[in-house]
């Protein structure tokens, strides 16, 4: 196991609006205002989603899309450091109206509806994402590496 320990900083709070994509506004606010550090939340609904599984087997992502609209029921995620840049990761998971659930990483080709984010920034030394050979995925490295 690989331990980190932040001071929490800022809240960001963030309002998408209809039609941006969520991964690319959210991935450009936090480059545009230098969170390297920080846990994610968000909520509200999607006109469409594009997610991605991770074949353990094969060590590599399916992509796939859900082209309707969708609740997001709850959406978490992290930014640290992949190749000296503040990185944005994100699952969620999406409902229908019959409340059947979907879910997913979150790939860009994710269309708001409505969206609602927090951005905890956290204090300290970011973690920097770096290959593990195990898993074939770019994986928080080591503290000071
Ligand atoms: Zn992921």
């Amino acid at each position: 196991m690989i331990g980190y320990r932040f001071e929490p900083g800022p809240t960001h709070l963030l309002r998408l609006e209809a039609g941006e994509d969520l991964y690319r506004s959210v991935a450009a606010y936090i480059v545009e205002h230098d969170v390297r550090a920080a846990s994610v939340t968000f909520l509200g609904a999607v006109r469409r989603a594009s997610l991605r599984y991770y074949n353990q087997d094969e060590k590599r992502y399916q992509d796939f899309e859900i082209a309707h609209h969708l609740e997001v029921v709850a959406g978490v995620g992290n930014v640290s450091i992949l190749d000296g840049s503040p990185f944005l990761h994100i699952h969620a998971a999406f409902a229908d109206s019959e409340g059947a659930a979907y879910g997913g990483h979150v790939n860009v080709g994710t269309e708001a509806f409505a969206i609602e984010v927090a951005i905890t920034q956290l204090g300290g030394v970011a973690p920097v994402r770096q290959l593990d050979e195990t898993t074939g995925l770019m994986l928080w490295g080591p503290p000071g590496t």
